[in-house]
């Protein structure tokens, strides 16, 4: 007898009468030999990835099992889209219909005409949403995280790969939870350019740190023309992957954070220009750890102005980065809780690499 195996197929349409097709799609997969269709997702109706004048899409996802091995399955399911007329005029071009295999039991496969798992499921929310419908917790073969798990990753978008830029992967969290380390294990092992924040180079933080407020609005400047320089999309070439242990965005908490009223106006009046002008991440690592355990580390390290900083601080800064991570929207974010990873264990760290890559074209 052969294996049945259970598998979930994206449907999507932005030609026509777009439900009807998706609703004929599924009778005919029902119809597949040896197929059975056991469960469909709801109907979601998205924007399209590349272009944003094509027509929105419905999309949905359908859980079937199926003795029929994938290749062959996949043959069917482009039999069913050449029925419904599809034309194919090109990647990601509109059409009536658009069949993909999105997981296969849980195998993995890799040949010219087929990959699977689909190669950017986890990059698209309309796939996870009604993946998470279906089953939430099944696990993405070859990233070993839940569909749910991934979809809270891309905080309600969906991203592409872009050949087209740098590939930048940030590394964020508050003072003292390990970005730099971080940064510098992730550099060793993937071919990458580093980007550190230097902690000693900025002639006002001591003062500030001592309490001299007037001196505020220079230091941030400073820091914010310093990240504004290293960041400068000039300096850049398209998948160039780099790694810096910050994310650019959080000159802004600290403004926030440092400035009166009067200096974060003028302060703001610069801040879109800069960031207009920097690479955008592809990726963001967001780290977080006991804040406790930040402030030990801290004072670990001793550098001599940081050690003015106090628990109700990094709490603070905790709380802005969670806020500013709620609505982040320019990438996905892996979220690590250093209870769980250790980048000094060979293993964690490869897990994490593993990761990375999904999300940048390396
Ligand atoms: P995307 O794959 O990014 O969703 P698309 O669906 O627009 O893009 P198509 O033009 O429909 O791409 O298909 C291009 C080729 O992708 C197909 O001929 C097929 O051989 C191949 N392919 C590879 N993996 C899969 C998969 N898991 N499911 C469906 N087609 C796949
Ligand atoms: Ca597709
Ligand atoms: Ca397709």
């Amino acid at each position: 007898m052969t294996r049945q195996r259970k598998a979930y197929i994206s449907l999507g349409s932005n030609l026509g009468d777009r439900k009807d097709y998706i609703q004929k799609a599924l009778n005919s997969i029902k119809n597949l030999s040896g197929t059975n269709l056991l469960n469909i997702s709801e109907i979601y109706e998205t924007k399209p990835l590349a272009d944003a004048d094509q027509p929105k899409y419905l999309n949905a996802v359908a859980q079937i099992d199926t003795e029929l091995p994938p290749e062959i399955l996949l043959g069917e399911l482009q039999k069913i889209e050449d029925t419904l007329g599809r034309q194919r005029t090109g990647k990601w071009q509109s059409r009536n219909i658009d069949l993909d295999i999105l997981l296969y039991g849980d195998e993995i496969v890799n040949i010219e005409s087929l990959t699977i798992p689909h190669p950017q499921m986890h990059l698209r929310l309309f796939v996870l949403k009604g993946l998470c419908e279906l089953n939430p917790v099944i696990e993405h073969p070859i990233l070993k995280v839940t569909a749910s798990g991934l979809a809270c990753r891309l905080n309600g978008q969906d991203f592409t790969l872009n050949p087209n830029v740098p590939q930048l992967i940030s590394i964020a969290g508050v003072i003292g939870v390990g970005k730099t380390t971080l940064a510098k294990k992730l550099n060793e092992q993937l071919k990458s350019e580093l980007i550190l924040e230097p902690y000693d180079t900025n002639p006002f933080l001591p003062q500030v740190y001592a309490g001299n407020k007037q001196l505020a609005l220079p230091c941030q400047l400073f820091f914010l023309l310093h990240r504004t320089e290293q960041l400068n999309r000039k300096k850049y070439k398209p998948q160039q992957v780099i790694f810096s242990d910050y994310v650019f965005e959080k000159e802004l908490l600290y403004a926030q954070m440092f400035l009166n009223s009067e200096n974060l106006e003028l302060y703001n009046s610069i801040y879109p220009d800069c960031l207009e002008s920097i690479i955008k991440p592809s990726l963001v690592i967001y780290l977080n750890d006991k804040t406790q355990s930040c402030l030990e580390r801290i004072h670990k390290r001793n550098r001599p102005y940081e050690q003015k900083i106090d628990i109700a601080f990094l709490n603070y800064l905790e709380g802005e980065y969670e806020s500013m991570f709620k609505s982040w929207t320019q990438c996905p974010i892996i979220r690590i809780s250093k209870s769980e990873f250790d980048c000094n264990n060979d293993k964690d760290l490869e897990y994490l690499i593993n990761q990375i890559k999904a999300y940048i074209i390396s």
